[in-house]
């Protein structure tokens, strides 16, 4: 089975092609990263003119690159949600062209459970898996029973994660999209500046991370109004701490409590150093096998959508013409039937 995917929900208009969920035979990623810097973040109406502009290019070169046609495709698949309105827009109104004009089926995919079904393009799963979801938008604990099943057992009450890395990052001066610069900024110190740690109530699998975010300002700000300086590095490295702590220990407890037999990290915040090798280690001495993808597979991509739309190619659950963009799309109803 080969689908031809789409995925345009934020800042990456992306096309790829991918066999049995499995094999990428192209990826192409367009990042509109440059454009929004100068703005500090995401401009939805700015993020639509740019999908516009670049989709047929993109679709044009992609199916180039892998040396094939429409008519070599078994589905057109897109990301229905969630994500900007008029970003998710683009990429749904490509995809039913596509799939109208070849004759193919079209497939509607959820954005989280790309990220989720982004290992499978580097190794097949063993359920159940409990994933890690830790992105822009969302920070999430998901249960994969079986393929295609998913259950949301905990979630961040307020920021995401890469949300609040980019705030951070924003507040110590450094250009959008800031979570890497704090990440490389926290092993520059050997001082951490000690913040605190949300656990919420001692049985929840929920997070929050806007009191951590709100504590990094606070410590800016004392300083600034005592005329006292700050080590960056130290307060990246007690930010970086406090957030991979609660990750870690939330995760390993739900791998239990659930017997998951591996631990799935996805998201764009998978590219974060601390977080992976916190992680790894954590697994190593517990025994428990964990599975990340490389960096190019954990941010927005089109690979990862056509990975997840396999699960609804297998159960034909395809999706009609009249198909529309929801960016509030909830994932555990997604689920294959
Ligand atoms: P969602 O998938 O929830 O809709 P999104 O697609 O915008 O959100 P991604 O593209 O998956 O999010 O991830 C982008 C986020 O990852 C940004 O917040 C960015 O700062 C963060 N990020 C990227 N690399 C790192 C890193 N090394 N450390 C921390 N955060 C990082
Ligand atoms: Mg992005
Ligand atoms: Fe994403």
């Amino acid at each position: 089975c080969r689908i031809l995917a789409i995925e345009t929900s934020c800042d990456e208009t992306s096309v790829a092609v991918v066999d049995d969920g499995r094999k990428v035979l192209v990826n192409q990623v367009s990042s509109q990263i440059e454009t929004h810097r100068q703005f500090g973040g995401v401009v939805p109406e700015v993020a639509s003119r740019k999908h516009v502009e670049s989709i047929t290019r993109i679709i044009e070169s992609s199916l180039g690159e892998a040396g094939l046609g429409l008519r070599d495709m078994d589905a057109i698949a897109v990301t229905q949600g969630p994500g900007l309105i008029g970003a998710l827009l683009i990429g749904v109104v490509a995809a039913k062209t596509l799939a109208l004009a070849a004759g193919k089926p079209l497939i509607a995919v959820h954005h989280i459970a790309g990220h989720i079904y982004a290992n499978q393009l580097v190794q097949p799963l063993a359920y159940p898996a409990l994933a890690l979801v830790v992105s822009g938008g969302h920070t999430e604990l998901v249960l994969l029973e079986r393929p295609g099943r998913f259950r949301i057992i905990g979630q961040t009450r307020d920021d995401a994660v890469g949300e609040a890395y980019d705030k951070v990052a924003r507040a110590l001066g450094f250009p959008y999209p800031g979570g890497p610069h704090v990440d490389r900024l926290a092993v520059e110190s050997a001082q951490t500046v000690p913040l605190p740690r949300a656990w919420l109530e001692p049985d929840s699998y929920d997070f929050s991370f806007s009191g951590l975010k709100s504590a990094v300002l606070a410590v800016l700000n004392t300083a600034k109004m005592k005329g006292e300086a700050v080590d960056p590095a130290a307060l990246a490295r007690g930010f970086q701490e406090s957030v991979i702590d609660v990750l870690v220990e939330k995760s390993m407890r739900a791998v239990k409590a659930f017997g998951a037999k591996q631990l799935l990290l996805c998201g764009g915040v998978a590219a974060n150093k601390g977080l992976r090798s916190a992680l790894s280690a954590r697994c190593e001495a517990e025994g428990v096998p964990l599975a990340i993808p490389p960096h190019a597979l954990c941010t927005d991509n089109a690979a990862m959508i056509g990975a997840a739309a396999y699960l609804k190619f297998q159960t034909g659950e395809f999706a009609g013409l009249d198909m529309v963009a929801d960016p509030g799309l909830s994932l555990e109803a997604w689920s294959v039937e």
